[in-house]
């Protein structure tokens, strides 16, 4: 067997540890250390969240015949794709498609912010009302098969190793899991954690309901791209324990189901996005003040 032929082999068994093994820990972490109260009870969100990444994969799998390992691996035997033409060390190349990926699904999510359409599919992830693990895996299916055709589109032209995209797919599951979750994690770790790697504090700016912070850390695995391309805010204006989270037009318990998840898209208008005037955003912003606060705890920056 070659090597692309024992990754693809070997693919699902390790897909399904790592996913299990890091919510498993997370939910733990969430019970040990919250970092915030929850206004939602848990079985409402985590039964709606997880009946939807099920749903997700199931549509992934049957719409797309090959997916971006199994693409990857087929460039590498056929010599399709940038990296597959030039003589690079693998550990280089294998570096460099990380970064590249990482940078792609940065450009990708501000795309999804950018353009109103692409938006009403991605606000369905902001519109959770609460902010645990379960937010890392409630994509809207029609965004997670668009960002699969543009994941395609850049193995294709890219030709990295198979091994870099399994590695930067488990490895982005594991962080989308971990910086979302609700855990509290001691400040000054925060602050170098950080510059190595999207944190639970960091993340949580981008689902405030306040849209200047939406719009701001857009990335998922790496935080380099937001310090070096101007679009990282430190922290939320009202602290992390009093910050609103989630977008102002759908805000009721009725709105976390499945049902309503999945039709999102086609309700209202697609304001709060990042092409929105200043103007949009401080009338946003008003709106959100108005918002009960439960929690009664220092703002903690
Ligand atoms: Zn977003
Ligand atoms: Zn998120």
């Amino acid at each position: 067997m070659s090597m692309p032929d024992i990754i693809l082999a070997a693919e699902p068994t390790i897909r399904i540890i790592a996913f299990f093994a890091v919510l498993t820990a997370m939910a733990l972490w969430e019970v040990a250390a919250p970092r915030r109260r929850r206004d939602i009870p848990r079985v409402v969100r985590w039964t709606n969240n997880i009946a939807l990444v099920v749903l997700d994969t199931a549509i992934l799998r049957l719409t797309f015949p090959i997916l971006a390992v199994g693409l990857a691996s087929m460039a590498e035997e056929r010599g399709w794709g940038f990296l597959n033409n030039i003589e690079a060390p693998v550990w280089l190349a294998i570096v460099v498609s990380m970064l590249l990926l990482d940078l792609a699904i940065y450009l990708q999510h501000v795309m999804f912010h950018a353009v109103p359409g692409l938006w009403r599919l991605h606000r369905m992830h902001h519109a959770d009302l609460d902010f645990d693990a379960t937010t890392g895996l409630r994509f809207h299916p029609v965004e997670i098969l668009a960002s699969m055709g543009i994941k395609l589109a850049v193995v294709a032209a890219l030709g990295p190793p198979a091994v870099a995209v399994l590695l930067f797919e488990v490895i982005l599951n594991a962080t989308a899991l971990f910086n979302h979750a609700n855990i509290d994690i001691p400040r000054p770790v925060d602050r170098v954690l950080r510059w190595i790697v999207v944190t639970p504090d960091m993340h949580r700016v981008h689902h405030s309901v306040d849209p200047r912070e939406t719009n701001s850390n857009f990335g998922f695995n790496l935080p380099w791209w937001d310090r070096l391309l101007g679009t990282y805010v430190a922290q939320p204006a009202k602290g992390h324990t009093d910050m609103d989270i989630g977008i102002e037009q759908f805000r009721t318990r009725r709105d976390l189901w499945l049902d309503r998840m999945l039709i999102q898209p086609l309700r209202g208008p697609a304001c709060g996005g990042a092409l929105d005037t200043p103007s949009q955003h401080s009338r946003s912003s008003s709106v959100s003040s108005k918002y009960t606060k439960f929690d009664t705890d220092e703002i903690d920056q």
